[in-house]
This record gives C-alpha cells, structure tokens and sequence, in this order.
C-alpha cells in the first residue's frame, strides 16, 4: 500500500532495480487468491526480503509517495506473504514486519473513509472504507505464531494488504469514480479521468436489442475494475 509522506525526499536516478518486479493493473495475477504458505524455509524468507526491496526501490523513484507495505501477490507470488513498515511517519526508517499467512479475527468499529493508494495501481488514489480497529493473526518467519491488534492507519494497512492475498485490490472497493483521483508529477491530487475506450467500429445493419443492451452496460461500467 503507498500513501502520500508528510516531507517528500528528491527521486534518485531512474534505473535498474528491483521494483520493476512489482506488477501492475491489469495483469490477471493481481486478481487471483494467494496460497498459504505450508512450510516456511529459506525461499520464504528471501521472497519477503525481495518484497521489501522492491518496496524501498519504488520509493526511491516516488517523490511524493511513501511505500507503506506489500503483498507477494504484486511480485506475481502468488502466496499469503506480507510485509509492513514498522515506521508510517520516517522514510530514513526502513524496516518492515513479515506477516505470513495474515487473517483478520475480527474487525471493529464503523468503517471510516480514506485516501488510500497501492504500488500495482500507478497514480491513482481513492477513498476507501475500511474499520478502524482489526485483530489479525499470522505466523512470522520463524513460523511463530503472532497477533496483531492494530487501529488507524496499521488497520487500514493491515485491510488493504489482507484484500490483495485474496485478489481484492482497493479500487474494487471505490465504486463511485468520484472518490478516485491522479497523483499528479507535482504531489497534487486531481480528479480522476478514466481513460477514453477505444470506439468501436459502428456495424453496417442495426444489432438485435440484446447486443444493443450489452453495449450500452459497457460504457456504463466504471473503469474501477479494469484499471
Ligand atoms: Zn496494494
């Protein structure tokens, strides 16, 4: 999940690096449910140090952003495997927590609205409901078990991660288009514009009425889902 950092720090260089194994929409693989993790070893271990590699390589790449936390899934690992930063508020800190095969037991509260963004959904926020206290339960590298009772925005955090294990992203979870918008180059957020379909060449006799129905449901359907 990326959210936007109090203090931007300048972008280094573009270059080679690990964040380009973060996939983006619409790749297929960001809509499937993750596998439990059946065995924690070495190559668990190495995917959420990739993970959080990738995760700190975007940053850098991010002026405005701050990369808060990551699923496997946005490798295109399809495993329950999370990482978190232990610090929301300091970009110098950059450690994370590993959640590892994470559930929610249970949530709280009435869900609040917030901005929310994700480092598969280039550019774009939304306001998001989620609650605002949540006790999650995972395993950690060590394959220990441990508990998580989090509120604010590691809730939050906690929701948006959890979502992506089960091939939800948060645009699944804006549905009026009016509560999306572009991060623009300069920090600023704007409205959000779906990009313009491609016209569909007219057929030379009128379509039966259920061919009809179909294209005008289509022009209708916001462009959340497919982004
Ligand atoms: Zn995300």
């Amino acid at each position: 999940m990326a959210t936007k950092p109090p203090q931007p720090t300048p972008p280094s260089a573009a270059e080679p690096g690990p964040r380009n194994d973060i996939i983006h929409t619409p790749d297929p693989r960001l809509k499937k449910k993750s596998a439990r993790v059946g065995h924690i070893d070495h190559s668990t271990e190495e995917l959420a140090r990739h993970m959080i590699a990738a995760t700190l390589d975007w940053e850098q790449t991010r002026e405005h952003e701050f990369g808060a936390a990551l699923a496997a899934v946005q490798l295109g690992q399809n495993y329950r495997v999370v990482v978190i930063r232990n610090d929301f508020e300091d970009k110098a800190e950059k450690s994370f927590g590993v959640f590892i095969n994470p559930e929610i037991v249970k949530k709280e509260g009435v869900p609040e609205e917030a901005m929310e963004g994700c480092l598969s959904v280039p550019d774009m926020y939304g306001m998001v409901q989620r609650y605002p206290k949540v006790k999650v339960r995972a395993l950690n590298l060590l394959g220990q078990p441990i508990r998580v009772t989090a509120t604010g925005f590691l809730a939050r955090v906690l929701q948006h991660e959890i979502d992506h294990c089960e091939g939800i992203l948060f645009t699944d979870r804006v549905p009026q288009m009016n509560k999306l918008f572009k991060l623009e180059k300069d920090g600023q957020f704007t409205k959000y514009v779906p990009p313009a379909k491609p016209k569909r060449t007219a057929p030379s006799k009128p379509r039966g009425g259920k061919a009809r129905a179909g294209t005008t449901k289509n022009t209708k359907k916001p462009a959340v889902s497919e982004q």
